[in-house]
C-alpha cells in the first residue's frame, strides 16, 4: 500500500466521477480517480448520439467522453486503471478507507462512489447461449456487424429508441419489441423512431426465447394482450431492458434501497461518513448525463464540509 494518503478518491469515470474529480482539483484536494478501465466514459462511451447534453447538440458518446476526459487531463487530474475489489472502513477519530484493488491499495479520508449501472438481462432462454454470437447489449458497438441485416431491440426505454434509431441507418430492417403500449423513452427520441420507415414496433410483447443454434437465428415472440405467438427472423438481438447498479464492491458498507441503489440525497452523502455516491449509482428520479455531472460536483462540496468539520 502507498503511504499517501488522499483527501478523495473517486471510483468510476463516467460523467459523475469525471465531474467529480475536476470539482475535486480545482477545490485543491488531493484527489484521484480509479477505473478499472483505461478508457473513461462508462455507459456514456456505448450511446451513439447524446442530444441532451448543454452545448453539445448530436454529440457522440464516444466524443463526450473524450471531451469530459481531455478537459480532466487540462485540469491535472491523477488516473489510476485498477480494479476495485473491496473498501475498508479503517476510520478511527478520523476517517480512513482503504481500497484494495488488483494492483494496489489506496489510503484515503473520503470516497465518491460513481461506478454507475451496467445492463439488466433480459433472462430469456437462449441469452445467455448466444451472447456475442447474435445477442449484444451495446448497438453501437456491435451494429455495424448487422449492415443490411434485420434485427431486433429489445426495451421501450432511452436506450433502446437509441438503439433502434442507431441500426435502422445500417439495417434493413429494426424490430422494436416492446413489453407495453407505450414507449418510456423522451418525446424527441420517441419522434425520431416514428419517422423511420424501417423500423417496426412490436407492443404488448415479451421475447419468450432466443433462437440459433451457433448463431441468432430469430426470436419467439407472446403478445400479452391476445396471447398471440410469432417468431421473427432476426440475426441479431440487441437487449436495452434497463440497468442494474453496481455495487458489488461495497458489501454492505452504505445504506441501498432494494434495487441495491445507494440511498443518498442530493448532497450525495450516504449513510457512512465519507462515502458519497454520485451518478446513476444513487438512487434518484432522474438518471441523465447531466444529473450524473451535477451530481459530481455536488459530491465534492459535500466532501469540503466533511473536510473542513
Ligand atoms: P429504462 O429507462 O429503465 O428502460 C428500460 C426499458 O426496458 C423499459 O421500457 C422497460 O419496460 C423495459 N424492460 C425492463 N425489463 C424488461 C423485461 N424483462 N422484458 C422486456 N422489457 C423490459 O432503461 P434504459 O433505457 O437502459 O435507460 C437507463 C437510464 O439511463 C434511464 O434513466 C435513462 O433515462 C437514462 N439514459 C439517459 C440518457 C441521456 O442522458 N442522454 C441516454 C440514455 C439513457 P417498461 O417501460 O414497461 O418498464
Amino acid at each position: 500500500m502507498g503511504n499517501e494518503m488522499y483527501d478523495v478518491l473517486i471510483i468510476g469515470s463516467g460523467p459523475a466521477g469525471m465531474g467529480a474529480a475536476i470539482y475535486a482539483v480545482r477545490a485543491g484536494l488531493k484527489a484521484a480517480v480509479l477505473d478499472r478501465s483505461p478508457v473513461s466514459g462508462g455507459q456514456v462511451l456505448s450511446t451513439y448520439e447524446v442530444d441532451n447534453y448543454l452545448g453539445f447538440p448530436g454529440i457522440s458518446g464516444g466524443d463526450l467522453s473524450e471531451a469530459f476526459r481531455q478537459h480532466a487531463d487540462v485540469l491535472g487530474v491523477q488516473f489510476f486503471t485498477a480494479d476495485v475489489q473491496g473498501v475498508e472502513d479503517c476510520s478511527g477519530e478520523q476517517t480512513r478507507y482503504i481500497i484494495h484493488t488488483d494492483k494496489v491499495d489506496f489510503q484515503t479520508r473520503t470516497i465518491i462512489i460513481a461506478t454507475g449501472a451496467s445492463h439488466s438481462l433480459l433472462g430469456a432462454p437462449g441469452e445467455r447461449e448466444l451472447a456475442g454470437m447474435g445477442v449484444s447489449y451495446c448497438a453501437t458497438c456491435d451494429g455495424a456487424f448487422y449492415r443490411k441485416s434485420t434485427v431486433a431491440v429489445v426495451g421501450g426505454g432511452d436506450v433502446a429508441v437509441e438503439d433502434a434509431v442507431f441500426l435502422a441507418g445500417i439495417c434493413e430492417k429494426v424490430y422494436l419489441i416492446h413489453r407495453r403500449n407505450q414507449l418510456r423513452a423522451a418525446e424527441s427520441l420517441q419522434r425520431k423512431l416514428l419517422s423511420l420507415e424501417n423500423v417496426e414496433i412490436i407492443w404488448d410483447s415479451e421475447v419468450e426465447e432466443i433462437l440459433g443454434s451457433e448463431m441468432v437465428e430469430g426470436i419467439r415472440i407472446h403478445n400479452k394482450k391476445n396471447s398471440g405467438k410469432d417468431t421473427l427472423d432476426v440475426e441479431g438481438v440487441f437487449i436495452a431492458v434497463g440497468i442494474v447498479p453496481d455495487t458489488s464492491l461495497l458489501n454492505d458498507l452504505v445504506e441501498m434501497d432494494e434495487k441495491g441503489y445507494i440511498i443518498a440525497d442530493e448532497s450525495c452523502a450516504t449513510s457512512r461518513k465519507g462515502i458519497f455516491a454520485a451518478g446513476d449509482i444513487r438512487k434518484k428520479p432522474m438518471r441523465q448525463i447531466i444529473t450524473a455531472v451535477a451530481d459530481g460536483a455536488n459530491a465534492v462540496h459535500s466532501v469540503q464540509d466533511f473536510l473542513n468539520h
